[in-house]
């Protein structure tokens, strides 16, 4: 099912009192447009003074985020999902009554039970499938974030009126809201990027790596691989138009080679990839990985950043984009 505009009433949130817990990429984009559309009773709960500042600036009253859960109805859990378990047993839990609403943004934590909810409470999910930046500059220009709802425990009998009347009051509902799973969004959220990114890496190296043995200079190669942002324009007009509906922009020549080389591919391979990824994600055993290496002080993710960093590629990106002045647009 999606659900637009007419589907939501946002006056099941009167007299609710709605606390954003994270007031960080999504915490202030969503208390912002929030605010906008009209819900009167926005309070934030973080813990640095910087952005509880930033939150006063933009009209909020700001407490620990111990008080902001005990003051609120419906508590936005918008902290990062490494920390969110920690802070949730030991900050939210405690000053939540029954009947309250958990307002989720990935279904990670749900999903692994690395947060257990109690029973009296109504726990919902509103993941806007956009960044932070990006879900207020959509709102600001009348359109909206996609996000995808679900409900987790339904205490209340109104929790996805709830889920839907928020979606609505963050913009979502203008542009479409999908019903899901808490376990569909960590799957495809994971999957996109265990599976997707990596491939689209190593497509991406792989390229720039025969390219350089056939004496092209590295800097030409990234141009048109993606610095450049002809690519970037691309995905842009696929997000719109479709894979085919964006075929017409480019030279037959290119039409023809793109359509009977991808028909020509053999994604088993790569399928195979993908159903391994997807196993470890279903079986909880990245999950766990991952908690060990956050336990261990992320010594992996470390090694990996210095590796990246160390390639060929990489460095002559940099290089491209310091000689061409690329980030300082
Ligand atoms: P951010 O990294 O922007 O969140 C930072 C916020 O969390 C800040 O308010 C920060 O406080 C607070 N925070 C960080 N560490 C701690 C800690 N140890 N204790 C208490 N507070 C802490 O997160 P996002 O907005 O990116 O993500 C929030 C949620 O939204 C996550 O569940 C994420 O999965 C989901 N989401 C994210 C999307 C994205 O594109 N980023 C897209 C869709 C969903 P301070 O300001 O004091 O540092």
């Amino acid at each position: 099912t999606i659900f637009y505009e007419d589907d939501a009433d946002m006056s099941i949130l009167n007299e609710k009192t709605i606390a954003i817990i994270g007031y960080g990429n999504q915490g202030r984009a969503q208390a912002l447009n929030m605010q906008d559309s009209g819900v009167e009773d926005i309070i934030v709960g973080n813990r640095s003074d910087d952005s509880r500042k930033q939150a006063r600036e933009d009209g909020f009253e700001d407490y620990d985020i111990a008080e902001a859960a005990e003051r609120a109805d419906i508590i936005f859990l918008l902290i990062p999902d490494e920390v969110a378990p920690g802070i949730y047993q030991e900050e939210i839990e405690p000053g939540l009554e029954a009947g309250n609403t958990v307002n989720f943004a990935s279904g990670y934590n749900i999903t692994y039970d690395f947060i257990e909810p109690t029973a009296d409470l109504d726990t919902i999910m509103v993941a806007p499938r956009m960044i932070g930046d990006l879900v207020r500059e959509l709102y600001e220009e009348g359109d909206g974030a996609p996000s995808m709802i679900a409900v987790n425990q339904d205490y209340s009998g109104n929790a996805q009126e709830t889920a839907l009347a928020l979606s609505k009051a963050i913009g979502s509902t203008r542009s479409g809201v999908i019903e899901g799973t808490f376990e569909m969004e960590t799957k495809i959220d994971l999957l996109t990027e265990q599976a997707l990114i990596p491939l689209f890496f190593n497509a991406i190296a792989a390229k720039y790596e025969i390219e350089r043995e056939a004496g092209i200079p590295g800097e030409v190669i990234l141009l048109e691989q993606y610095l450049s942002q002809e690519m970037a324009h691309i995905f842009e007009v696929m997000g719109t138009d479709g894979f085919i509906g964006q075929l017409p922009l480019h030279s037959q020549t290119s039409q023809y080679g793109q359509m009977s080389r991808a028909e020509a591919y053999n994604r088993e391979e790569m399928k195979s990839y993908m159903r391994e990824r997807l196993r470890e994600i279903e079986t909880g055993s990245f999950a766990r990985e991952w908690t060990n290496e956050q336990q261990a002080g992320y010594p992996m993710l470390n090694r990996l950043y210095k590796e990246f960093g160390d390639t060929e590629m990489i460095q002559k990106e940099q290089e491209t984009i310091e000689k061409l002045g690329l980030g300082d647009e």
